[in-house]
C-alpha cells in the first residue's frame, strides 16, 4: 500500500464522504455536488491528473466523472501514444487507456485492486473521524 500523495492533503473534500465522490452512476444529484467541491478544489489539477495516470474509472476526480475522463472526451488532455512500460500495473492500466484501447487482463486486475486499497482507505478515514 503506498502511502497518499502531498497534494491530497490540500484536498478540498477531506473529510467529506467518499460516498459524495463515488454517486451510483445516473445520480446527478451527487455528481454535481461532487462537481461544486472540486471547482472550489486548489488541488483540482493533481486530482485529475493522478485519475488519468492511475486509471481510475470510478468516481469523481478533478471535477470529472469517469465519462468525462474517457480518452474520447479529454479534448484538452494530451493523449499521444504512450508506451506502456510494464502490465499488470495500475500504471498500465492508464496507459492503455491513454493508448485509447481495452486494458490486457493483468492491467485490469491490478487497477481494480489498487482501487479496491482506495475505497479501503478512504472508508478507514472516514471511520477514524
Ligand atoms: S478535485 Fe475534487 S475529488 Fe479531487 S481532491 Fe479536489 S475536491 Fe477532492
Ligand atoms: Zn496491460
Amino acid at each position: 500500500m503506498t502511502s497518499d500523495p502531498a497534494w491530497m492533503a490540500a484536498a478540498a473534500c477531506r473529510g467529506l464522504t467518499p460516498n459524495l465522490f463515488h454517486p451510483e452512476p445516473g445520480d446527478s444529484r451527487v455528481t454535481l455536488h461532487a462537481k461544486q467541491v472540486c471547482a472550489e478544489c486548489p488541488v483540482a489539477d493533481a486530482c485529475l491528473q493522478y485519475a488519468l495516470d492511475n486509471g481510475m474509472d470510478d468516481g469523481v476526480w478533478g471535477g470529472k466523472t469517469p465519462g468525462e475522463r474517457r480518452p474520447r472526451n479529454r479534448r484538452n488532455i494530451d493523449i499521444r501514444v504512450y508506451p506502456i512500460r510494464e502490465h499488470g500495473v495500475s500504471a498500465g492500466y492508464g496507459a492503455h487507456l491513454r493508448r485509447r484501447e481495452p486494458p490486457c487482463e493483468a492491467c485490469r486486475l491490478a487497477h481494480n485492486q489498487r482501487v479496491n486499497e482506495y475505497k479501503k482507505s478512504q472508508k478507514r478515514e472516514s471511520g477514524a473521524a
